[in-house]
């Protein structure tokens, strides 16, 4: 397969998987359109689709990073229970304002938040709550 059908359907794989996949979880998919793939390359594809502005980074600390389709900016929340990283919108002038502050010249920004998604947060609550308090 030439290079850039390769580039292509890892960018294919990091936009149908929609929900910050690793590099390892879009190795695993892409194997199926295209046998004797190596994990080797899909890195390679995705620290170039990456540079080229086309798919963004998301570290996790202490963890493989993910890949994420949506180019415009946002912030994640990664969840320490079920490993979900989910999108969270941030007040854009709040980083406006917070940027202006600062001295030098700032091109990017990655924020990632750690605690518990939706779900997990709910069922924390629904532990920590018991039904007869509820009556
Ligand atoms: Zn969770
Ligand atoms: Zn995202």
């Amino acid at each position: 397969m030439r290079y850039s059908k390769q580039r292509e359907l890892v960018l294919q794989q990091v936009e149908a998987l929609h929900d910050h996949p690793t590099a390892e979880e879009i190795y695993q998919n892409a194997l199926k359109e295209c046998p004797g793939l190596s994990l080797g390359t899909v890195y390679r594809n995705l620290n170039s689709l990456v540079e080229a502005g086309r798919v963004r980074r998301v570290p996790i600390p202490g963890q493989p990073d993910r890949f994420d389709h949506t180019l415009s900016w946002h912030s994640h929340l990664y969840c320490t229970r079920c490993g979900q990283v989910t999108d969270l919108a941030l007040d854009a002038e709040v980083i406006r304002r917070l940027l202006e502050s600062q001295p030098g010249r700032v091109t990017d920004c990655v924020l990632t938040w750690i605690g518990l998604c939706e779900s997990c947060a709910q069922e924390d609550e629904a532990i920590k709550t018991p039904v007869a308090a509820a009556l």
